[in-house]
């Protein structure tokens, strides 16, 4: 079926006049590859497994899932002693281990479950990659300011200044997924 031009419709554009909206405003189709559903949206709460190609790397480095930030964890909750950290960032651990595990479940979410298995601590690699408040591990005189950001990292800080949803699709759309 083939929709008329609404903007040249006679009838909408005096209402339009009358409502003094001279503004036409922005409306996006809903695209599943884009967008996260409302279910999705809760089920990030808690945390989805999945595999790379459905993570993308935004422009800044944080992770996105569809149209969300997210927080990654390597491995299933409850299966690997051996994940302390959860990461934040494309960073270099994750990059290698895209490389070298390419079929690897990752656990993606956008807060860390409450009473979960869920490394309770933010990957150091992620604040060097982001530079988040200045960190640079590098730098040996900048070292205590560096591990007081580490230790004090707050993700809903984080968040603030990476707001998690929704991300614009015009940029999602000239990204890569990292799979
Ligand atoms: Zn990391």
């Amino acid at each position: 079926m083939e929709l008329p031009d609404f903007l040249e419709f006679a009838e909408f554009n005096r209402l339009r006049e009358r409502m003094g909206a001279e503004q036409l405003g922005a409306f996006e189709f809903f695209d599943p590859r884009l967008h996260l559903t409302a279910d999705e949206r809760m089920a990030l709460e808690a945390g989805i497994e999945t595999g790379w190609a459905a993570l993308r790397c935004m422009h800044d480095y944080t992770l996105a899932y569809k149209n969300s930030r997210v927080l990654l964890e390597l491995q299933v909750p409850g299966t690997d002693p051996q994940a302390p950290v959860y990461h934040l960032a494309y960073c270099r651990i994750l990059q290698n281990r895209r490389r070298e595990h390419p079929q690897q479940n990752l656990m993606l979410g956008t807060r860390q479950p409450q009473a979960s298995a869920w490394p309770k601590r933010v990957c150091p690699d992620c604040l060097q990659q982001l530079q988040f408040q200045g960190y640079d591990a590098a730098r040996t005189r900048h070292r205590h300011y560096s591990e007081r950001v580490l230790e004090e990292f707050d993700l809903i800080e984080f968040f603030q200044r990476y707001p998690i949803y929704p991300l614009p699709s015009k940029v999602l759309l000239a990204l890569d997924s990292v799979g």
